[in-house]
C-alpha cells in the first residue's frame, strides 16, 4: 500500500484497509452491523464494550448518509412537546446531558432563544408552560434551567430582531455539536474496543443457514473490488434510510415502513447574517426553523419534504432555498438575503417510521427495532440525540437472544468519546483559551473549530502546522489520513473536518495542496487525481449557488 511518508498510524487508517479486510472474512462475529451511520456507530460500540466480537460494515463513508446531514443540535426536541410525544422529549433530553458529558468539546452547550412573535403561533404563556415542562421532563438543572427575557433582553442578545415584531423571548438549555465527528469518534472508540469497522464496503446479500436463519453477510469491498462474505450470529441492519433495502432482501418487508422526508440546510457569511444567539422560531406555516451561529458562519434550517428520489445524493433545490430565505425575511423583514448569498448547504433524508394520516413534520421521530422471522434486526427512526439508547436495546435484545447473561450491563454512558478527556465543559473553555493565545496567528473561529472537531487533539494539528510551515488545513488533513480512515478527499472535506460546510473559501484555496497530499500519500496517477478533483468540484458544485429547480 503506497505511503512514502514515514508516519505512525493509529490502526485506523486507509492503509490498514487490507488487513481489516481480511480479518472480516476470516472470523466469526458475534454481531455484524450493516451501516456506518450514528446508529450503526453506536451499535458497534455498545456490543464492542460489553465483550462481544463485533464487526461493522459501511457502503461509503462514515456519516456519510443522514449523520453527517442533520441540523447538528443534541436536543430534547421541543418540537415533540408540541406533538405531544412526552416519552421522546423525557429520553433524548436526559441523553443530552450524558452525550455531553462524554465528550464535552464536541457536545457544546448553548442557549437557544425562542422569540415570541406578535401574532406568532406561541404566546408568551406557552412559551413559559413548555420550556417548563420540557426542563421538568429532561431533568435540566441549575443555570441551565429555561428564564423567560423581556424585550429589552431579547434585542440586546439579537439586535437584528425587529423592534416592532418581538415581545420577548424563552431562553433555555440546548447542545450544539458535529454530526459527522460525533459519528466518527464513536467509531473510533468502538475500534479501541475491539470492534472491526471498514467503509467503502457494501453489503449486497445476506446469508441464512440451512433453517432460513441469517447468519452473516456477503458484501463488496468498493475500492478494492473483492467481494467476502462475513459471518455473524446476529445481523444488525443500522441502514438508516436504506433499512427497508435491507429488509426487502430478506424478505421482511411487511407491516411498518419508512417513510422518508428531506431537509436542507444553509450556510451564510456572519457578515451578511450576523447572529450571536442560536435562534428557534416559529414560521407562518406553522413549522419552525432554526438559525445557529457557529465560528464565522450562520447556518438556517431545515425544510421538511416527503422525498422519493435518489437516497444517495438528495439535492438541495431551487424551491428547498426560497423556502428557509423565505422564513428568514419573515423573522428578520431588514436583513436582505438572497439565494446568491448563500456560501455552502446540505440536504439530509430522515429515515421516519411512516404513520397513516400524517404529515412530513407530524410524523413521529421515535425509534422501533423491527425483528424478522430470519433473525435480521432492523433499527429505524430515531435521532442523532438518542443513538446510544438506541444501541442499548438493540444490543439488550442480542444479549437476551444470544443467552449471554454476563453481558447485559451497558457501559457506554462511562466510556469518553475521545482519547483524552475533558473533565468538564470548564476545563475546555480553559483549554480552549489556550490555544487562542498560542494560535492566535491563526485566528479564533480556526482554534475554535479544531477544539470542538478534535479536543485535546488540535493542540497537535496546530502545533504540526506551524512547525512545519503548513496551513491548518493541510495539517488536519494529515491527521485525517492517519488516524481517522479517510479514503477521498470528500471523507476528509466534508465530513472529518466539516470544511467545505463551514469553510468552502478556504477549501477553494487550499484544494491543490490537499489533492497534491492525497495523491502522495495514497499513490494516485494524474488521471486518479483528475478524477478526485472532479468529485470535488461536481460537490462544490451541489452546493452552490445556483441551485436546480426540480424541472431542470
Ligand atoms: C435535515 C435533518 C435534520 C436533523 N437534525 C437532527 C438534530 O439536530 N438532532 C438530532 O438528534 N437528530 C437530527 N436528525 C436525525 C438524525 O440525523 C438521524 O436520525 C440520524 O443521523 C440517522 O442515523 P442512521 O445511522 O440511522 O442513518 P445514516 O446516517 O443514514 O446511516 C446509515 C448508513 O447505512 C449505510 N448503508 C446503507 N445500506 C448499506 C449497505 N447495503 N451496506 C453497507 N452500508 C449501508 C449508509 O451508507 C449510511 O451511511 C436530523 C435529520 C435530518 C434529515
Amino acid at each position: 500500500m503506497p505511503d512514502q511518508h514515514n508516519t505512525q498510524h493509529s490502526g485506523f487508517s486507509f492503509f490498514q484497509r487490507e488487513q481489516i479486510l481480511k480479518e472480516l472474512a476470516a472470523e466469526a462475529f458475534d454481531v455484524v452491523i450493516i451501516g456506518g451511520g450514528i446508529t450503526g456507530a453506536g451499535i458497534a460500540l455498545d456490543a464492542a464494550s460489553r465483550g462481544l466480537k463485533t464487526a461493522l460494515i459501511e457502503k461509503g463513508d462514515f456519516a456519510g448518509g443522514t449523520s453527517s446531514r442533520s441540523t447538528k443540535l443534541i436536543h430534547g426536541g421541543l418540537r415533540y412537546l408540541k406533538q405531544l410525544q412526552f416519552h421522546v422529549v423525557a429520553e433524548t433530553g436526559r441523553e443530552r446531558a450524558i452525550v455531553h458529558h462524554l465528550a464535552p468539546h464536541l457536545v457544546v452547550p448553548e442557549k437557544m432563544m425562542l422569540p415570541v412573535l406578535k401574532g406568532g403561533s406561541m404566546g408568551k404563556g406557552m412559551i413559559w408552560m413548555g420550556l417548563t415542562m420540557y426542563d421538568l421532563l429532561a431533568g435540566v438543572k441549575g443555570d441551565d434551567r429555561r428564564r423567560m427575557l423581556s424585550k429589552a433582553e431579547t434585542l440586546q442578545k439579537v439586535p437584528l430582531l425587529p423592534e416592532e415584531k418581538v415581545k420577548g423571548s424563552g431562553y433555555y438549555a440546548e447542545y450544539m455539536t458535529d454530526d459527522a465527528r460525533l459519528t466518527i469518534e464513536v467509531v473510533k472508540t468502538a475500534v479501541r474496543h475491539g470492534a472491526r469497522v471498514i467503509n467503502y464496503t457494501e453489503v449486497t446479500d445476506l446469508l441464512y443457514d440451512g433453517k432460513g436463519m441469517i447468519n452473516g453477510v456477503s458484501c463488496t469491498d468498493r475500492l478494492g473490488g473483492r467481494t467476502l462474505t462475513v459471518q455473524g450470529r446476529f445481523v444488525v441492519n443500522a441502514a438508516g434510510p436504506w433499512v427497508d433495502d435491507l429488509r426487502r432482501k430478506d424478505n421482511s418487508l411487511k407491516g411498518k415502513h419508512l417513510f422518508i422526508t428531506k431537509g436542507v440546510h444553509l450556510v451564510f457569511n456572519k457578515e451578511t447574517f450576523p447572529l450571536d444567539n442560536p435562534i428557534y422560531f416559529d414560521i407562518p406555516d406553522g413549522r419552525m426553523l432554526f438559525l445557529i451561529p457557529r465560528h464565522g458562519i450562520t447556518y438556517a434550517g431545515t425544510t421538511d419534504t416527503p422525498y422519493t428520489g435518489d437516497k444517495d445524493h438528495p439535492p438541495v433545490l431551487e424551491e428547498d432555498v426560497d423556502y428557509i430565505l423565505n422564513a428568514i425575511r419573515y423573522l428578520f423583514p431588514t436583513l436582505s438575503l438572497d439565494e446568491k448569498d448563500v456560501l455552502s448547504s446540505w440536504a439530509g433524508i430522515r429515515p421516519l417510521i411512516y404513520e397513516e394520516g400524517k404529515s412530513a413534520s407530524e410524523i413521529s421521530r421515535k425509534d422501533e427495532i423491527f425483528i424478522s422471522e430470519h433473525g435480521l434486526i432492523s433499527m429505524a427512526g430515531g435521532k442523532l440525540t438518542g443513538y446510544r439508547k438506541m444501541a442499548e436495546k438493540v444490543v439488550n435484545t442480542i444479549v437476551r437472544k444470544g443467552g449471554w447473561p454476563g453481558k447485559r450491563k451497558c457501559h457506554t454512558k462511562n466510556i469518553p468519546l475521545t482519547e483524552a478527556p475533558f473533565a468538564r465543559q470548564e476545563t475546555v473553555m480553559a483549554f480552549r483559551e489556550e490555544m487562542q493565545k498560542r494560535f492566535a496567528h491563526y485566528g479564533d473561529h480556526e482554534v475554535d473549530e479544531m477544539v470542538m472537531k478534535y479536543g485535546r487533539k488540535a493542540e497537535d494539528i496546530l502545533a504540526g502546522a506551524e512547525k512545519e510551515g503548513k496551513t491548518p488545513a493541510i495539517a488536519e488533513a494529515e491527521y485525517a489520513l492517519d488516524h481517522e480512515m479517510v479514503c477521498e478527499p470528500l471523507d476528509f472535506l466534508e465530513r472529518r473536518s466539516g470544511r467545505l460546510l463551514f469553510d468552502i473559501a478556504g477549501v477553494r484555496k487550499d484544494l491543490e495542496d490537499i489533492l497534491s497530499l492525497f495523491a502522495g500519500r495514497l499513490g494516485w496517477d494524474g488521471e486518479k487525481r483528475r478524477n478526485e478533483e472532479q468529485k470535488v468540484r461536481e460537490r462544490m458544485q451541489e452546493i452552490t449557488p445556483p441551485f436546480a429547480s426540480p424541472r431542470t
